[in-house]
């Protein structure tokens, strides 16, 4: 997906507009919540295509290594055949059902409480489809590749929801769709070792989990509200919690526990690049050459832009 919108609106919260702080003397840091997006809703055209921007290009080196999540509501033909370079995307369905394929030839489909993970590397050209006559409640996430990966193979993973690999206990499960959690981990491949869960709690109901404490982060509620880390800071129906994190090294201890109803949530955390991040559209790279170099391959033919095959030293 490639869309401009507005601004997401930001609310601090007790630390500023800073995400970082002091890790302290104690063995894990604790965290909490850095500041929340909750944007609003934008009308896309006439088709019914609703959509608004939770994680925006305004400042990268804050959301790093994640660099976008927008959320739509999507009609078949929201989104025409358009290319990516440079990025990981994650699309995770809430409602609908999404269909996709691209020219290097992956195609699935991926329906409520699926994902999808694509690496668009050095270029895909793709389409992301409701089914038709239905709508799609999409968030789609771009995590960034490191510069050395940024012309990697285009690669694609269908996350089925029903086959990732889940904890559960006293009223928490939790679904390990990339990364580890408490021994549980996902066969789900990385450029850079991001952790999704999708976390649900019951009444009542609390779990901790141990962080990277430099690890970047964030918290999205599909469902209920969550009460998150040691100030038990409410996060409700659809806002996006920025966790905060720590300069130093070491491990940090993040608390999530419901109230009285239960809660649904998608966790995402992952170790800053800290390299220059250019946009241009569908593309992110390091420069604006590099930027520019992506609109020039995308005029080219497929042969000349996917070039050959890994392997293929034959000099034909
Ligand atoms: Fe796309």
């Amino acid at each position: 997906m490639s869309l401009r919108l507005q601004q997401p609106q930001l609310r601090n919260v007790d630390h500023g507009r800073t995400s970082t702080i002091e890790a302290g003397s104690g063995p894990a840091f604790e965290r909490g919540i850095a500041r929340i997006a909750d944007p609003a809703v934008s009308l896309m055209g006439r088709s019914g295509h609703r959509a608004r921007r939770l994680i925006d290009s305004d400042d990268p080196g804050f959301a790093d290594p994640f660099l976008l999540m927008a959320e739509d509501w999507m009609p078949r033909g929201a989104f025409a055949v358009h290319p990516h370079r440079g990025i990981e995307t994650v699309t995770f369905v809430i409602d609908g059902t999404v269909e996709h394929y691209d020219d290097v030839g992956h195609r699935g489909v991926v329906r409520s409480g699926d994902a999808q993970w694509m690496t668009a590397g050095r270029g895909v050209l793709h389409e992301e489809n409701a089914l038709p006559g239905t709508m799609a409640h999409v968030l789609q996430l771009w995590v960034n590749l490191p510069a050395t990966m940024k012309m990697t193979a285009p690669r694609y993973q269908d996350l089925l929801g029903d086959e990732m690999p889940t904890y559960g206990q006293d009223g928490v499960e939790v679904k390990v769709f990339s990364g580890e959690f408490d021994n549980v981990s996902a066969k789900t491949l990385n450029h850079v070792p991001i952790l999704m869960l999708e976390v649900r709690l019951r009444p009542e109901a609390a779990v901790k989990l141990s962080l990277p404490s430099t690890d970047n982060g964030f918290v999205f509620v599909i469902r209920g509200s969550v009460n998150v880390g040691a100030d038990a800071v409410a996060v409700t129906l659809g806002q996006l919690a920025w966790l905060t994190r720590s300069d130093k090294k070491g491990v940090s201890q993040l608390s999530l526990r419901s109230g009285e109803g239960s809660c649904r949530l998608l966790l995402f955390s992952g170790p800053p690049l800290r390299e220059p991040v250019v946009f241009g559209g569908p593309f992110v790279m390091n420069t604006e050459e590099g930027i520019k170099q992506a609109f020039r391959d995308f005029e080219k033919p497929r042969f000349e832009r996917v070039g050959k095959p890994a392997g293929n030293h034959t000099a034909d």
